[in-house]
């Protein structure tokens, strides 16, 4: 099979793992990297042995697809750019800041024919893909994902930056259309909210409470998920996957007979090359990608609900 050309569009943090991870791939030929920042580009382009383009029109013209690795909100124009000129593109989360932007990505990619897969990484979290098979009609779900601060990502507020990441899994788990969102939320010490408490409430009735901060003094990445016959916990930081499974008997004293098994966690998973790996298998074989820009733009849609409903209470206290 032809190796598929790559581009990297953005190379901070994030996007130089990005070019490094296409750098190691045999299918794969990594054509070059751009970044704001020259320097940048071409720190990582030697790094990852390729090439850094001033011009990323350029990188554009010579490329099959790219990853769009720029702060939020440069997703949209860049992301149109490449959709424009064919491209198949692989967006970091989240797909863009407004959902008329996100619909504009989608339109394009869908009238080019073109793949448009959005960064929602913990879909790949290998914690989270040992879960898959023990999912069985979530009825309760706790998420919990507070971190130290870090001045990188605060372009956004921490629903966007952080809540993101659960809310779309947790669409991904549950399989009813979501009814309520109840949200408390405090801009702490920057300019928008910084710490955040959500429930969702789904039409099956399943409930789900999503806690996010990004000023804890510790980090702390937890999901548990409660069903009638089985609860699953996963402890990102611990690296500890729990399995409790109830048969529905009792103890002589009234306790629910309950059996748990501590899986190991995948510990060789990495997530973003498996991330990548599925992109350039759908850029190969055509098929739409686990992550689509449809569900990049449902969990965006849901994360700018809460902002707007936490806005009204913020402003609420604020009278
Ligand atoms: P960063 O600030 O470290 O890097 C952004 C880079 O983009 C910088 O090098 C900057 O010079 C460059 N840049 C800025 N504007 C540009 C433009 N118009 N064209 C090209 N380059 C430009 O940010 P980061 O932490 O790497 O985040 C980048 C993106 O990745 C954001 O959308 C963020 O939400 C996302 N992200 C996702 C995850 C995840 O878990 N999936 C984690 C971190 C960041």
């Amino acid at each position: 099979m032809k190796k598929i050309k790559v581009g990297v569009i953005g190379v901070g943090y994030l996007g130089n793992f990005h070019a490094q991870k296409y750098a190691a791939m045999k299918n794969v030929d990594l054509v070059g990297v751009f970044d704001r920042s020259i320097d940048r580009a071409q720190e990582i382009a030697e790094i990852c042995q390729t090439k850094a383009f001033a011009d990323y029109h350029e990188l554009i013209s010579l490329v099959d697809a790219v990853s769009i690795v720029t702060p939020t909100t440069f997703h949209h124009a860049v992301g149109m750019d490449c959709l424009a000129a064919g491209l198949d593109v692989m967006m970091e989360k989240p797909i863009t800041v407004t959902l008329a932007e996100a619909d504009e990505l989608i339109g394009l990619a869908a009238s080019k024919g073109c793949i448009l897969q959005v960064g929602h990484l913990e879909r790949f979290n290998p914690g989270i893909m040992a879960l898959k098979h023990y999912l069985d009609n979530p009825i309760y779900i706790e998420s919990q994902r507070v971190h130290q601060f870090n001045p990188r990502g605060n372009d956004v507020d921490v629903v966007l930056d952080l809540m993101i990441h659960d809310i779309d899994i947790i669409l991904s788990i549950v399989t009813s259309p979501l009814k309520t969102i109840r949200t408390l939320g405090a801009s702490v010490v920057t300019t928008s909210t910084d710490v955040a408490t959500v429930q969702l409430i789904f039409e099956n009735g399943c409930a789900a409470t999503v806690t996010a901060s990004r000023i804890a003094q510790t980090n702390v990445r937890q999901l548990v998920i409660h069903q009638k016959k089985s609860s699953l916990i996963v402890d990102y930081g611990k690296k500890d996957i729990t399995v409790i499974e109830r048969s529905g008997a009792t103890t002589g004293d009234g306790y629910p007979v309950e059996e748990a098994t501590h899986l190991p966690f995948p510990d060789q998973g990495d997530a973003l090359k498996a991330e990548l790996t599925h992109f350039i298998d759908s850029v190969q074989t055509r098929k739409q990608p686990e992550v689509s820009g449809v569900e990049g733009r449902q969990a965006l849609a849901i994360a700018l609900q809460i902002i707007a409903e936490m806005k009204k209470h913020q402003t609420a206290h604020s009278l």
